[in-house]
């Protein structure tokens, strides 16, 4: 949905009188009316929103006495041009009744993702309200609190002497997020803050009937959308604070950040303040990976901790910038760049020490360019933009936590597009070929398999290695189809594997994580091996090990059925990445493979050493493995000392360039 498409229906059911507006062509268009709206303002004629939509547009003042109408069209011209809030008061006939009751409009412009200038203005009909907002005549505290209670706007009151708080309904405990209850006689910063902060009181002050406003109550937080209004209540002076329930629109209701279009509004006053002092403006995107794992493991409220944390964390790291939350896990933050790249090691170590001991990494994109004197929205929803790519295409790796914007990434993300419009060519023309990598027994120093990896030979590009296009395909839900087509490849070249002397030799195909959220991944091999009539014994899947720590539920269950069904299924990618030596012994696998990462930390050490800690690490996973009754195979061999090793340690199997590079059929070497 767009961001215009989740405002328009919040406020469609809204209970509150809103309306949408749009400024085209030198006149305002409505555009969208709450139900509270049509309740509040519709005619016996007017038997839909359809109905009041239309007059809104051709005679929207029909029931307002002229001098009021020519008041509130000047001063609806001057906001439509100018900007800036609008704020008026005028008598119209509201509820169906014959005589005036007085309205009081107010609004202020919206800017949506797409650029589109919109107005939202809300409408309260204040002779109802002074009647309900009247806290003399609710007699009793009771009263009043169920009043409070029931209402549906985000409700406050604090007395004007000291800020001292008397109440606060439970949305506007949801807007404000405090950490405990408060007491009473405690004031609203107390309770907010933990300290006493004579600036918020007088924050507050100034608002004092100016309508709704934009306000930030802790001095560098979140902004609201509040009113406030004076009343006395018990002969005592009171604020009563209101925030209207689509207030949340603008700023995110979890962490209180701001969210995105907050963020753009706030963007240019933002670059200003941090140019004058003498930094450049880096728009930096945030994205945590490993998010979903983390709350499927450790539960939603967990993951929400987490959450919260980094925005605190956040706006620790960037004291100069502007802070907000976009979606979910993403997070957007306008910073100055005095010593970026330290700031941001310091927030990515911290994030770790917040979700101790899990795989959760958080990564950044940074959009570090030129903007113009006078930055555009346009310019800065690109910047954004830019930023979000370089942070989507660190994704695949794992020790990298942040990447600048530049001709690098726009080159990858025009290969990513490349990808995405001709994959299905690709397959449908066998641009995309199996490519066959073998596997040897230790032991017996023989032949033991051959893992199917796929190429796409390029009629335009040349060979693409599968790090350009299976990250990019898995992102986008894609992978299954390819796995698909290089099991029905695999399937369809056996005879072929035969006729070389290779039909006994069992072949390992590779089945993404992804491919268990879409479909029944084991029916899907069972009845392509049947189709072709393959012994289900020289099938084996390779299921990577971050998919068993998703669900391990539902992937236990797919792979008992490879169990029954008579194929192998091998735990590909050991040590990759957070490993849970839990999973692995809850997982009924035949084999294990353990991740390149261990040769090529043992060949890294070997350079300036002897390699011994490596070829430890490697010992004791491999002797873990043993303890629990499962073979190992390592992957990426390179040279005759790795292979030296891997016996030494008590390896199964072997698999790398030493041994054999990954080639088509036609090219595998049969002696
Ligand atoms: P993988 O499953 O871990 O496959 C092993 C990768 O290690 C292959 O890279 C292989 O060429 C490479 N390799 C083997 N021996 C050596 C060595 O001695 N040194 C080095 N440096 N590398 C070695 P490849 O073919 O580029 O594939 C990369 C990854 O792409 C695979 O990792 C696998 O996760 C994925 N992949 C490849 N084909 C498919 C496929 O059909 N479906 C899916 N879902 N993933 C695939
Ligand atoms: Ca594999
Ligand atoms: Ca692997």
């Amino acid at each position: 949905m767009t961001d215009w498409e989740i405002l328009r229906t919040g406020i469609e059911h809204a209970e509150h009188a809103i309306a949408v507006y749009r400024f085209i062509e030198g006149k305002v268009r409505t555009i969208c009316i709450s139900d509270g709206l049509y309740d509040m303002a519709h005619d016996k004629d007017e038997p839909d929103k359809a109905a009041l939509l239309q007059r809104f547009d051709t005679n929207m003042y029909r029931n307002v006495p002229p001098e009021d109408a020519a008041r509130i069209s000047a001063e609806a011209k001057r906001f439509a041009t100018e900007g800036g809030t609008y704020d008026v008061v005028y008598r119209d006939k509201v509820y169906g009744r014959e005589t005036r009751s007085l309205i009081h409009a107010v609004g202020h412009h919206h800017t949506l993702a797409d650029g589109t200038r919109i107005a939202i203005i809300d409408y309260m009909d204040l002779i109802q309200a002074a009647k309900a907002y009247d806290f003399s005549q609710l007699c009793s505290e009771n009263v009043l609190r169920s009043f409070l209670d029931q209402s549906d706007l985000a409700m406050l009151v604090i007395t004007k002497r000291a800020g001292e708080l008397l109440y606060c309904n439970a949305p506007m405990q949801k807007l404000l997020r405090p950490v405990r209850n408060f007491d009473t006689g405690e004031t609203l910063s107390e309770w907010l803050l933990g300290w006493e902060d004579p600036g918020m009181l007088r924050r507050i002050a100034a608002l004092d009937g100016k309508g709704n406003q934009a306000v930030c109550l802790r001095e560098e937080g979140e902004e609201l959308i509040l009113r406030v209004i004076s009343r006395t209540f018990d002969g005592q002076e009171v604020y009563c604070i209101q925030s209207d329930p689509w207030s949340g629109l603008f700023c995110d209701v979890l962490t209180g950040l701001p969210n995105l279009s907050t963020f753009r509004r706030k963007a240019a006053d933002t670059i200003r303040r941090i140019e004058n002092s003498g930094d450049e403006p880096a728009f930096v995107y945030f994205n945590f990976y490993g998010m979903k794992a983390y709350n499927a493991r450790f539960g939603i409220q967990e993951g929400d901790r987490i959450l919260r944390m980094t925005a605190n964390d956040l706006k620790h790291t960037f004291p100069e910038g502007y802070v907000c939350r976009i979606s979910e896990d993403h997070f957007m933050v306008l910073a100055g760049d005095r010593e970026l790249d330290e700031r941001l090691r310091e927030l990515t170590e911290q994030v770790q020490r917040n979700a101790a001991g899990s795989v959760l990494q958080l990564k950044a994109g940074i959009y570090h360019g030129a903007l113009g004197a006078q930055p555009t929205e346009e310019e800065i929803s690109r910047a954004c933009d830019d930023a979000r790519l370089a942070c989507s295409q660190i994704r695949e790796n794992a020790r990298k936590a942040w990447n600048y914007y530049d001709a690098d990434v726009q080159e990858k993300y025009q290969k990513q597009t490349y990808v995405l419009t001709n994959y299905k060519t690709a397959m449908k023309e066998h641009w995309i070929r199996v490519y066959y990598q073998p596997l040897y027994d230790m032991a017996s120093r023989t032949l033991a398999g051959f893992e199917c990896l796929a190429r796409w030979q390029d009629p335009e590009r040349g060979l693409l290695s599968p790090a350009e296009f299976i990250p990019v395909l898995e992102q986008h839900h894609l992978i299954g189809l390819l796995d698909q087509y290089i099991l029905e490849q695999v399937c369809r070249e056996a005879p072929l594997r035969a006729r070389k002397g290779l039909g006994k030799i069992p072949v390992s195909f590779n089945i993404s994580r992804d491919d268990f959220d879409y479909g029944d991944v084991y029916e899907n091999v069972r009845s392509t091996a049947d189709r072709y009539g393959i012994s289900h014994n020289l099938l084996i899947a390779e299921i990577t090990e971050s998919a068993f720590s998703e669900a391990p539920e539902r992937i236990r269950e797919q792979i008992r059925r490879f169990h029954e069904g008579g194929f192998q299924v091998w735990m590909d990618d050991f040590g990759s990445e957070y490993s849970s030596l839990g999973t692995l012994q809850s997982m009924d696998v035949n084999l294990i493979k353990l991740d390149i990462r261990f040769l090529g930390a043992y060949a890294e050490e070997k350079k300036s050493g002897d390699g011994k800690r490596a070829a430890a690490l490697l010992q004791a996973v491999v002797r873990m493995a043993q303890s629990l009754q499962l073979p190992t195979l390592c992957e990426g061999v390179e040279t005759s000392e790795e292979l030296e090793l891997l016996r030494q340690v008590g390896c199964r199997a072997a698999q790398g360039y030493y041994l054999g590079k990954p080639a088509p059929l036609e090219q595998i070497q049969t002696h």
